[in-house]
């Protein structure tokens, strides 16, 4: 028996087993590579879903974390510090935020929704609009917004007044939104759905039909933000400004921490003094890690090397590969005649970690420091993979 089928063993006899069985135990990571409990390497291509932008153990982020932590990890929202400052200024010169905009911190992505659901409340109205494969997280507010029945039905009734239209279908936007709408809430890639852009044209539309209508455009950049398509944020490349955008996943480079960003002073003010509040949020240990991801990010062009090595994939025709999406490092690989869960396991036992982000489809979200060479190794494999995979299934 391995050190890691015994562990997997324990795992199953103390854990709820909401996310089913674990594929491997693992013990550490440096730059692109994890290393599980039986010493085996991968090449990490998911980097804990689009978390680690800067990989594992870098070590920019591994001083500013262990730095901050002699000095404050927490000290309570009824007193703030300096990278919680930092931090927030930064996001907002990063977001081309007017003056008055300004940063709520969390510490996931639903929380951030969260944040986002109850400034909609706040500007009088109740309905939102969200699209069709739309993923905002699990908490009960954010799951409302969240299109999937079985994540959602469960748990029914969540939060009324919810309506989900088909993704790129304008007349459909155009119809959703009206004098009624709190919000319009949207990835600018659908990234559970498999990585389903939005185009320009339509995130354009969003901004003008929310603006004509009195509602908020909230963008869920969630694991589209901090770099991962090329830009710092994905709507930047349709330029536009929204009202409101949700961060986290890459924000803290594995600490976590989320972000609720509001455009402009009138969004900036709908939640007042007592309205809202976290514990944890804003504390000093996640900013400082946060202010490490952006430093670094800004310091090794990460942003440029989103775009070169993820352009690796734009070219790839392959025997069983139908199509590739996304953009920099967020992109999916669809597969024909082979199913994902399949390929999968067969770039594991290869050693690649990748995700079947849908029955049909590969998602890679590899940590931003990926170099052409790394993913140049998984290419290689491709093929090999999808032959065992095609075999297997
Ligand atoms: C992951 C994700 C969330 C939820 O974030 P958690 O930190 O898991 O709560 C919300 N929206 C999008 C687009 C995400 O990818």
């Amino acid at each position: 028996m391995t050190v890691g089928s015994d562990l997997l063993h324990r795992y199953s006899g103390a854990m709820v087993q909401v996310f089913g069985p674990p594929q491997l135990v693992l013990a550490s990571g440096h730059g692109c590579w994890v290393t599980d409990v039986d010493g085996k390497r991968y090449l990490d291509l998911l980097s804990g879903i689009a978390v680690n932008a800067l990989g594992h153990g870098h070590p920019a982020l591994v001083q500013a974390v262990a730095k901050q932590a002699e000095q404050a990890i927490h000290i309570s929202n009824f007193f703030t510090s300096e990278p919680a400052i930092l931090l927030a200024e930064r996001l907002l010169t990063l977001a081309n935020a007017p003056a008055g905009s300004g940063v709520f911190f969390a510490n996931s992505g639903a929380e951030a929704i969260e944040a986002a659901i109850k400034l909609s409340r706040r500007t009088g109205r109740k309905r939102i609009v969200a699209l069709e494969g739309s993923f905002h997280g699990r908490t009960t507010g954010a799951l409302a917004l969240t299109h999937k029945p079985a994540y959602r039905e469960p748990f029914e009734p969540l939060i009324p007044e919810v309506t989900f239209v088909p993704p790129g279908d304008e007349e459909a936007l155009r119809e959703a939104v009206d004098e009624a709408t709190a919000a319009l809430v949207i990835e600018p890639i659908q990234g559970e759905a498999g990585v389903r852009e939005l185009t320009a044209e339509y995130l354009r539309l969003a901004r003008e039909l929310t603006s004509r209508h009195g509602a908020l455009l909230v963008l869920d950049e969630i694991q589209t933000g901090i770099g991962r398509t090329g830009h710092w944020f994905a709507h930047q490349a349709a330029g536009i400004i929204p009202d409101a955008m949700t961060l986290a996943k890459g924000l803290g480079g594995g600490v976590p921490i989320g972000a609720l960003v509001t455009f402009g002073g009138e969004v900036s003010t709908l939640l007042g003094a007592g309205q809202h509040g976290t514990t944890f949020g804003g504390n000093p240990l996640a900013c400082a890690a946060g202010l490490a991801v952006l430093d670094t990010i800004e310091r090794e062009d990460l942003l440029g090397n989103a775009r070169t090595v993820g352009a690796m994939l734009d070219s790839l025709t392959l025997d069983g590969v139908s199509a590739t999406r996304g953009r920099g490092l967020l992109r999916a690989i669809e597969l024909s005649g082979i199913p994902a869960p399949a390929a999968m396991a067969a770039a594991r036992e290869a050693g690649f970690i990748v995700n079947a982000v849908t029955p049909t489809a590969l998602r890679l979200t590899p940590p931003l420091i990926l170099t052409e060479a790394e993913l140049q190794g998984f290419i290689d494999a491709l093929p090999a993979i999808l032959e065992t995979a095609r075999s297997a299934s």
